[in-house]
């Protein structure tokens, strides 16, 4: 099987590294997949679910919280502010964030708290929809 090495980098910690035979990421413009020697890319990415295939193990899921992917040389980085595996979720705190988030939605007085209030909407509700059930 071909594989390349995957790093995926989070503030507080690396979340993955090592070898991967495909990688689905949701940038701006959609869903992207990677397989081995893919062309070189970097793309921003969006609050999404993200897939990854192993040589040698299951498929696991997890929920991103947005950032960058780096293609290029058999190497994918993804740099992202917050990751988690789905068995990694802790659905109480993501449904009590998606709560606090429909509460600020409903007392903003600005664009700008509008959209902070929508954006830890979709964090809270990415995570909930990719959570281990
Ligand atoms: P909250 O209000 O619950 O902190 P948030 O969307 O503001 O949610 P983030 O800023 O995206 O949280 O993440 C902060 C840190 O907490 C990151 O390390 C992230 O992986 C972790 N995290 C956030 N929500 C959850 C969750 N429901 N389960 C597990 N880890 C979480």
């Amino acid at each position: 099987m071909n594989t390349f090495k995957l790093q995926i980098v989070a503030p507080d910690r690396i979340i993955y590294e090592g070898d991967a035979s495909f990688l689905l990421v949701r940038a701006m413009s959609g869903d992207i997949g990677i397989q081995a020697n893919h062309q070189k890319l970097v793309t921003p990415l969006t609050i999404g679910r993200m897939k990854v295939e192993f040589p040698d193990k299951e498929p696991r899921f997890a929920a991103i919280t947005g950032g960058f992917m780096k293609v290029g040389g058999n190497c994918v980085t993804v740099l992202t502010s917050a990751c988690e595996w789905e068995d990694e979720i802790d659905v109480e705190r993501a449904e009590r964030a998606a709560q606090r988030a429909k509460e600020a939605r409903n007392v903003a007085r600005s664009k700008e708290e509008m959209d902070h209030a929508e954006i830890k909407l979709k964090r809270a509700l990415n995570r909930l929809s990719i959570a281990k059930k």
